[in-house]
């Protein structure tokens, strides 16, 4: 059998290899090293893919975040509310840019924010809701953006996790996970589902001026250049990257069935197993399984890791700490704050290997493992 991973890069690149070498050579041969053809290129490319007018590429998704949030017109002070439960850049570009991070809590079997404390959180400085598509799955966008609309509040949607997924509202319009806010952000962190051989991230929306204004921002706050109309910072997309990018965007679909399969095959193995609870999926959207996350019940999480690792079978606590209670936050005393259901799944998830390229024997293995530790 071959090693297990958690992400398997390299057999994923053995597959592409010659189409992505060439790529890259072409760029090497060109030098276009910086806001080159295959950078225009590719935010053409994924525009069409999301169906969405405006992408704007930038370094990585945490600036994907910083920008959408500097390009929103906030002022020092105004609340934004996100999840606690999720990766820190969510909220930690929140208080870099002086704003008010505010935690909701999430819906135990999506794992997204939930709308009743949403609600709940809402004051008359909240400015912004973050959503984020937790782990491959959207967020229940129908309720947010009805929030939203109530409360005349922004929304970005933090895409990173997501990327080819979908959400169907109740009307029957279907549109893809961050295209739905008034700006969507995403990465291309290698790990990620369209990941990169580097940093990368981007930026998405439906709103011309809005884009213009990202994009100046992502630029040094200019148009033109060395006229600066505000303060932006330095956030590209490498070219390099981007050529990747261009080679393995049309394998996304593909690489999100091949996940979908593996997540299959996990659901199929511990499937009425009284101590795991296997990821939802809502029936109002398409999970892409940026992780396969277990909940597990009346057993020991850490056990099982450190039982999975010990026959060299990786896992992971994502997130071991919730972000009310990192010591980031200590000035805003979010970890007095009660988010139930946060601190309840922080204790209890487990997210096993989860990539393209799993084969049947090694999710066999993976999952007899689970089964003998729990017995
Ligand atoms: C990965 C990730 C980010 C940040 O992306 P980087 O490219 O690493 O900066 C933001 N939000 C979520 C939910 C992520 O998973």
């Amino acid at each position: 059998m071959r090693a297990i991973q958690m992400v398997d890069l390299k057999g994923q690149y053995a597959e592409i290899k010659e189409e992505v070498d060439l790529a890259i050579r072409e760029v090497l041969e060109t030098a276009a090293f910086i806001n080159g053809g295959a950078v225009t290129d590719f935010a053409r490319n994924l525009g069409t893919y999301l169906g969405i007018d405006h992408v704007i590429p930038c370094a990585n998704g945490t600036d994907a975040l910083q920008i959408a949030l500097m390009g929103l017109g906030l002022e020092p002070g105004d609340e934004v509310i996100t999840p606690s439960f999720t990766f820190i850049a969510t909220t930690e570009v929140v208080a870099l840019l002086r704003l008010k991070p505010v935690f909701a809590d999430v819906d135990p079997k999506t794992f997204c924010l939930d709308p009743v404390s949403l609600e709940k959180q809402i004051t008359k400085k909240t400015r912004a809701i973050v959503p984020v598509h937790l782990y491959g799955q959207s967020a229940p966008m129908n309720e947010i953006m009805e929030l939203a609309g109530t409360y005349g509040l922004k929304v970005v949607e933090d895409n990173a996790q997501a990327i080819g997924s979908d959400y169907t509202f109740p009307d029957g319009r279907t549109f893809k996970t961050g295209t739905i806010g008034t700006v969507g952000t995403t990465s291309f962190f290698p790990s990620k589902n369209l990941g990169a051989y580097g940093d990368g991230g981007a930026l998405f929306t439906q709103d011309a001026s809005l884009a213009e204004i990202f994009k100046m921002i992502a630029n040094h706050g200019q148009k033109k250049r060395y006229y600066h109309e505000i303060v932006g910072c330095n956030s590209r997309l490498d070219s390099i990257q981007a050529a990747i990018l261009n080679v393995k965007l049309p394998r996304l679909d593909e690489y999100i069935t091949r996940r979908r399969a593996a997540a299959d095959f996990y659901d199929r193995a511990f499937s009425g197993h009284p101590k795991i609870r296997t990821p939802y999926r809502a029936p109002y959207s398409k999970h892409v399984f940026h992780q396969y996350t277990l909940v597990l019940e009346g057993a020991d999480r850490n056990k099982l890791n450190e039982f999975l690792a010990a026959r060299n079978i990786p896992s992971m606590i994502y997130y071991p700490v919730p972000a009310h209670r990192q010591n980031m936050f200590a000035s805003f005393q979010s970890g007095l704050q009660q988010l139930e259901v946060t601190d309840w799944l922080t204790e209890r998830v487990i997210s096993l290997p989860m990539h393209t390229e799993l084969d049947e024997e090694q999710l066999g293995f993976i999952s007899n493992s689970v089964l003998e530790f729990l017995h």
